[in-house]
């Protein structure tokens, strides 16, 4: 049976809890990997990407801070790629042995809501951040044809080429407005109608942190995501921060990123392998030590 060498390269790394995810796929689906968090600096990107292909690598996940400069390495790229300017799963093609570069978050984020039951993905959407995070999920949230997507950040300037460089999609006639707009050109010149969805983006690591979004108009939030995850028995701050906002509604969700994180892995997993795997993982079954 084949043993397929994986693996994730980032810096930090030893958070990571992809070769935990990605065990536990193959285990269930029972086939053999050899799965390893590999700390690399940047400066050491580049080499480390070729010399782990060249040695016989099969795939790769790219996290935190290399998603973007991870492109030098690659040869071809997916359309997603294309779009975002960043990449999370490289994989060796095996008939060319060229470097394929794809992202899995933007549709990892999309099955995440879902498994929320968020559902409001068609309204207006505000997203917290202008980091690489947001710019990998813009993508595929304009795809499930939003209004319109404002972005808010607490750096103002690092809006506005996040915002160019997502161009409204102008589908089809029924679709024509999935516009990506900043927070102050939304307020100033957009017709109003409430955020369904706020979806947090930043790395902010203290509830305080969020004190700053209580100034944005958000008070027809019902659904709050967080790309963050905790751990079990743990809240993340935008969680804790989400759940202290009145916004007088019956039906309030309140999500940290766990299922995103599982999603886009088993999307990379999928990339690799050709299987679709069980993605019923609990924080019980990581967080176990
Ligand atoms: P980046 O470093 O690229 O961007 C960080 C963003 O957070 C910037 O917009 C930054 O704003 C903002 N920020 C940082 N600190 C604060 C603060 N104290 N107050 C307000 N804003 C702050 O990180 P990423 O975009 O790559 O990642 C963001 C988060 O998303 C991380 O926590 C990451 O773990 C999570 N993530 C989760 C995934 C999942 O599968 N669940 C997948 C991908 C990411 P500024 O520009 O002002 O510095």
């Amino acid at each position: 049976m084949k043993t397929y060498k994986l693996g994730v390269v980032g810096d930090p790394i030893s958070h990571s809890l992809s070769p935990k995810i990605h065990n536990l796929f193959a285990k269930r689906a029972n086939i053999q990997i050899e799965y390893h968090g590999y700390h690399v600096l940047p400066n050491e990107l580049d080499n480390f990407i070729r010399d782990f292909f060249d040695d016989g690598g099969d795939g790769l996940n790219i996290t935190l801070p290399h998603k973007i400069n991870c492109l030098q390495s690659a040869d071809e790229f997916s359309p997603i790629v294309k779009k975002i300017g960043a990449a999370n799963t490289l994989t060796r093609l095996t008939n060319t042995d060229k470097i394929f570069a794809d992202s899995t978050d933007g549709m990892g984020l999309i099955k995440g809501l879902r498994e929320a039951r968020i559902n409001e993905i068609m309204s207006d959407i505000l997203i917290l951040g202008a980091g690489g995070a947001a710019q990998s999920i813009i993508h595929d949230l304009q795809n499930m044809h939003p209004r319109v997507i404002a972005i808010a950040n607490r750096t103002k300037e690092k809006v506005k080429p996040l915002v160019e460089r997502f161009p409204s999609l102008d589908l089809d006639v029924l679709h024509p407005n999935t516009q990506v707009v900043d927070i102050a050109t939304y307020i100033s010149e957009w017709d109003f109608q409430g955020f369904h969805t706020l979806i947090n983006a930043t790395s902010a690591k203290e509830e305080r942190d969020f004190k700053w979004c209580d100034l944005l108009p958000i008070e027809g939030v019902t659904n709050f995501y967080d790309l963050s995850y905790s751990k079990l028995g743990k809240t993340t701050p935008f969680v804790k921060w989400a759940k202290s906002q009145d916004i007088g509604a019956t039906r309030k969700i309140v999500r940290d990123g766990f299922e995103m994180l599982i999603h886009q892995a088993a999307l990379s997993f999928e990339v690799w392998t050709g299987i679709k795997p069980d993605t019923q993982i609990t924080k019980a079954e990581l967080f176990d030590e």
